[in-house]
């Protein structure tokens, strides 16, 4: 095998740190061009569809008739499964990897129980668990409202009233 060149390390004149020439410019925001200029971009799809909106419709059934179209959309799929896994598994970090109640830690038992029971409500504004997560995220994994608990305790916490029976002697629901 060649061996790779060692390249000297050059220092910058104006900060006397390695120099930055050569590397990719780091993003100050963690967007990128587009994402930032979003309705500019948007602004000209718009402009250039009205332009010749033939064109366009012709491309769209072109797409649709193509090979090309279950390809992307089994791409998309798998993309976002993976996406939810690792989104899940970091919402499960987040809360602690187990059970608040009875300490079970096997992540297919372990599910986000809204601590004052008021997940209709998320259900509505989210819809799918996924888009909770990604809000939470972006929150900061809030503790307040939200724990850990397994499947048999999040479902006796519902049956039983709002509270687990593991913490409760008397079953209302038996
Ligand atoms: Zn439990
Ligand atoms: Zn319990």
């Amino acid at each position: 095998m060649e061996q790779r060149k060692e390249r000297p390390i050059l220092f910058s004149v104006t900060t006397g740190q390695p120099s930055q020439r050569g590397k990719r410019l780091q993003s100050q925001d963690g967007l990128n061009w587009k994402q930032r200029n979003r309705d500019a971009v948007n602004a000209r799809r718009r402009e250039l569809y009205a332009a010749d909106p033939e064109k366009h419709r012709a491309r769209q059934r072109a797409y649709k008739n193509s090979d090309a179209k279950p390809a992307v959309l089994a791409y998309n799929r798998k993309w976002s499964a993976e996406y939810r896994a690792s989104l899940k598994a970091e919402m499960l970090a987040a809360y602690g990897n187990a059970c608040n109640c009875c300490g079970e830690c096997e992540a297919m038992f372990l599910q986000l129980d809204h601590i004052e029971n008021d997940g209709h409500m998320d259900r509505k504004l989210h819809k799918t668990s996924a888009k909770l997560w990604s809000k939470l995220k972006k929150l900061g994994w809030p503790k307040d409202r939200y724990q850990l608990l397994c499947a048999n305790c999040n479902f006796g916490k519902a049956m039983n009233g709002g509270i687990c029976p593991h913490q409760s002697k008397e079953v209302i629901n038996a």
